[in-house]
């Protein structure tokens, strides 16, 4: 889309520039000029019915046009701006379009025939080509600026484009022509016909007045003046109510009001939760919703492909009221009964009226939705409706879908071609094309708290970030997301764009799952406190926890952050052996307090970083693919540093406290240490006294799919585990597991306590977590749902060579972006997940070169996550920038 803008801005320039040329052999017959592109109707007995079906009507509509298109104003073009002639620098970041060539198309012609021409090619094989047109155009016309007459011809000239193309080709293909280049475009161009065809053609002018900086539609200002000397109350539209102010309904993204998913589509609930607000309003009317971005649209029917992947149609864009079935609802004004329809066979909708009013030379239509069934059988197309007339009822719940009933009010502008429809919800990325067209009821009732209901804006969130946070906490993205509501493997920002989160193993069993949110709030509704009283949660929760863990490792203690776990392991294994010095993974990170960051080499061997300090030892990289040692069966050569680091130990007469590492190093650039590792290097540690933490923070709870524990993988028991992350699901929650001796040794009089770990709500919720991964057989979907990615990893590493390796295990997967020579690509790595946030795909890196890409999404992954996930990522690895940045 960027790109696009810039190309769009570049030929501006050039159309700008070049305006005042000229040169006697410049106005010249020539079929390429879109002026004469009407000769093509001299052959379509080339075609086929269905592509004369296509062609004809643009055809025809090019003729209509003429007495607007003959007048537009003309200058020299290049006429010819194809992907051929257009140069673009090759850099990941900002490229820049760097050239025209090929000027040899170039005519005297009408001016708007080039930006025309720039669009047939670039948004050819665009999923929605208008929206890529936009792009193009907004940048256009920072040096060009169209007036609203070529705006007007512009939809039809870019299809007589294509017109051309597929008649030149039809002719040479008569002729036995074989120049493959002479029809090099034709296929595109005829799907891009098929999907222009069914766009609007005045919603593609409003479209285009947009990005060119004008009002969408040419009434915009004059309704609204209108509308500024007219009062209405809402007992003009509901005679039987006496209502005079407004609730405002909280239906946006990030309301608490409607709750989850599961909550919002109880609609007995919903129903019971309006009477309620109604009840505690009695004089208010409930109401709201116009340009409310809504997470309540799931139906497969709001969404659509976009140019940046799917996208849902989210916006709402009339004010809807809630008040009782059978309300009667009358008209405003004086109208002309434009559809009214009812779908007694679905009963989802109920009844429809569109109204059309003209008013003081302005025509705008009125709409009337989730009507009573029978109310609308009366009205014919064509009625005349007197102003105070009763139009309809409300519809009851049970021809309305099961909705609470509601009127849907929403004024427009145009009516764009529907005859018996118009949308009352639109993808966020139209937000301002519709807002221009259908313009805030609340203009008629100009009430106060009729609000339209937004979210904070991104920006003013992020610069408030900078004053009142740690400037030390980094956003994720080049463009930071504004996230306000969650929903298994999803996350949406307030505009109610899904984005598929591969990178959120915090939210182990999917963003609040409702298991999880009903254990934290009811046992928060009931008590919360620390755990020096009797409560049966805690004991629930650790017979629950100890059930998944071996044997040995049989005693509990709570806590609220990985890095308080690991800190109370290092302390145990301190007091346990009497020894200070602990051994750990190069490139480990073990958390954000002093003494885990001082066996942390992923900080202090980083930015900002102090070095390693005297009492910790670091064991390289065990990295098979790219590390000291290579293969599977480097594992003992690996174990083998560790005893260079004990002997030296011995010299000054030390010994480890402990070893700590991680089963498969995360911030290592998921690494999956080689077979026999673990089970030498804990060999080793135990033989000098010390003890061995495995840190689950990360890898824990049945992520890795064939055991519980990724320690497992290994064939080893520890003497510590420490657990974080998902273990509430995104409720501060971690537990340190220990042997019964090594709990004994700790308790050393010095008592351990933590003033939240462990109160009732962690455990309840930790609890519910557990069950959830053995009711919905978590551990199995990761299995299955890994193995399955692994395999297509690895068919994407065969055909694009800058996947290196892939790995890991389970829903716990690393892919590593190298050069030929094996060099890590971490701006490649960096572009590809920041494209992948482009469709909506949520990926992030890691590793020490930051070349890996990290994939540890909610368990919940499905299959069809899955596939998503892979579509995309090849589309994104098939890019020309991936492939040339490599080079
Ligand atoms: N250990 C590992 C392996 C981790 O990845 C993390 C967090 N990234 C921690 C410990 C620290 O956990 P927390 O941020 O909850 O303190």
């Amino acid at each position: 889309s960027i790109l696009r803008k810039i190309l769009g801005e570049k030929a501006g320039l050039l159309t700008s520039n070049i305006q005042n040329f000229s040169h006697p052999l410049m106005p010249r017959e020539f079929d390429w000029n879109l002026t004469q592109s009407l000769w093509t109707k001299n052959h379509l007995g080339l075609f086929t019915e269905e592509e004369k079906e296509l062609i004809i009507p643009f055809q025809q509509r090019f003729f209509n046009l003429q007495n607007i298109y003959q007048n537009l104003p003309k200058s020299v073009v290049h006429n010819d701006l194809n992907d051929y002639n257009i140069l673009v620098s090759k850099e990941l970041i900002d490229p820049e379009v760097t050239g025209f060539i090929d000027f040899g198309d170039a005519v005297y012609t009408q001016t708007i025939n080039d930006v025309a021409i720039v669009i047939a090619y670039a948004v050819m094989e665009a999923a929605n080509p208008l929206e890529a047109a936009l792009d193009i155009l907004k940048g256009y016309t920072t040096h060009y600026r169209p007036t609203p007459e070529e705006l007007q011809c512009l939809y039809i000239l870019v299809a007589m484009r294509w017109i051309t193309t597929v008649t030149k080709a039809a002719i040479r293909k008569k002729d036995k022509s074989n120049n493959p280049y002479h029809s090099i475009s034709e296929q595109n161009a005829w799907d891009a016909l098929k999907k222009w065809a069914t766009v609007n053609e005045e919603f593609a002018f409003y479209n285009f007045r947009l990005a060119c900086g004008m009002p969408v539609h040419p009434n915009n200002e004059d309704f609204k003046s209108w509308t500024e000397q007219k009062d209405f109350s809402f007992s003009d539209l509901f005679p039987t109510t006496s209502f005079e102010d407004v609730e405002l309904l909280d239906l946006k993204v990030s309301s608490p009001w409607i709750g989850s998913r599961s909550e919002f589509n109880d609609l007995d609930l919903f129903e019971f939760k309006i009477n309620k607000l109604q009840k505690k309003h009695p004089n208010k009317i409930i109401a709201g919703g116009y340009l409310e971005p809504r997470p309540l649209y799931t139906a497969s029917s709001y969404d659509r492909e976009g140019n940046e992947g799917p996208e849902s149609r989210s916006v709402h864009l009339g004010v809807d009221f809630w008040l009782p079935a059978g309300t009667p609802i009358h008209s405003l004004f004086d109208a002309e009964v434009y559809a009214a329809v009812n779908d007694d066979g679905f009963k989802e909708y109920g009844g429809l009226v569109i109204l059309k009013h003209e008013k003081e030379g302005l025509v705008f239509y009125s709409l009337y939705g989730h009507l009573s069934i029978d109310s609308v059988k009366k009205f014919q197309k064509g009625d005349r409706v007197k102003k105070g007339e009763r139009i309809g009822e409300l519809g009851a719940p049970h021809e309305n879908g099961n909705w609470s009933p509601h009127l849907h009010f929403q004024l427009m502008l145009s009516i764009l071609g529907f005859t018996d429809d118009f949308p009352g919800v639109c993808c966020p990325s139209e937000m301002e094309l519709w807002k221009g067209l259908c313009p805030d009821p609340n203009l008629l009732f100009k009430n106060k708290n009729l609000k339209t209901n937004y979210d904070t804006s991104a920006n003013e969130i992020e610069d408030t970030r900078k004053n009142v946070l740690g400037k030390g906490l980094s956003l994720s993205y080049h463009q930071p997301l504004h996230i306000v509501r969650g929903d298994g493997v999803y996350l949406m920002d307030p505009f109610g764009r899904k984005y598929l989160d591969t990178v959120n193993n915090v939210a182990h069993v999917g963003h609040e799952h409702p298991q999880v949110v009903a254990a934290a709030k009811n046992q928060i509704s009931v008590l919360n406190t620390n755990t020096r009283y009797l409560h049966p949660e805690i004991i629930n929760y650790a017979k629950a926890l100890r059930k998944k863990l071996p044997d040995e490792l049989s005693v509990l203690h709570f806590l609220n952050s990985g890095s308080e776990a690991n800190e109370l392991a290092l302390r145990m294994a301190k007091t346990v052996t009497g020894e200070k010095d602990i051994v750990a993974l190069e490139v480990g990170y073990h958390g954000n307090t002093s003494s885990v960051i001082d066996i942390s080499s992923y900080k202090f061997d980083g930015k900002g970083g102090k070095g390693k300090p005297e009492h910790t030892h670091i064991l390289p990289l065990p990295d098979p693919f790219r590390g000291k040692h290579e293969g599977d069966k480097s594992g003992t050569d690996y174990a083998a540093y560790l005893v260079e680091i004990l002997q030296n130990l011995k010299k000054d007469n030390r010994k480890p406290a402990a070893f700590i590492g991680e089963a498969i190093l995360s911030c290592g650039g998921q690494i999956l240490p080689p077979p026999n590792y673990f089970e030498k290097v804990y060999e080793l540690i135990r033989g000098e006294g010390g003890l061995c933490i495995a840190d689950e923070v990360q890898t824990g709870f049945g992520r890795v799919g064939e055991h519980f524990w990724a320690f497992e993988l290994h064939g080893v028991v520890p003497d510590i585990v420490t657990m974080g992350k998902p273990a509430g699901n995104g409720h501060p929650l971690a537990i340190v597991a220990c042997t019964k001796e090594v709990a004994e040794q700790f308790n050393n009089g010095m008592e351990f306590f933590n003033t939240f770990g462990g109160n009732p709500v962690s455990c309840a919720i930790g609890r519910a977590v557990l069950d959830v991964v053995e009711d919905e057989n978590l551990q199995q979907n990761a299995l299955e749902i890994g193995e399955f990615l692994l395999l297509n990893f690895n068919v994407l590493r065969d055909k694009y060579p800058i996947i290196g390796d892939v790995r890991g295990k389970g829903l716990f997967l690393g892919i590593e972006f190298v050069d030929s020579n094996m060099n890590p690509l971490p701006e490649q790595a960096d572009y590809f997940v920041n494209r992948m946030k482009d469709y909506k795909i949520l990926m992030s890196t890691d590793g020490p070169d930051h070349n890996v890409i990290k994939i540890k999404p909610p368990m919940v992954f499905s299959k069809e996550n899955a596939e998503e996930l892979l579509h995309r990522m090849e589309l994104v690895l098939g890019e020309d920038f991936m492939k040339l940045s490599q080079h």
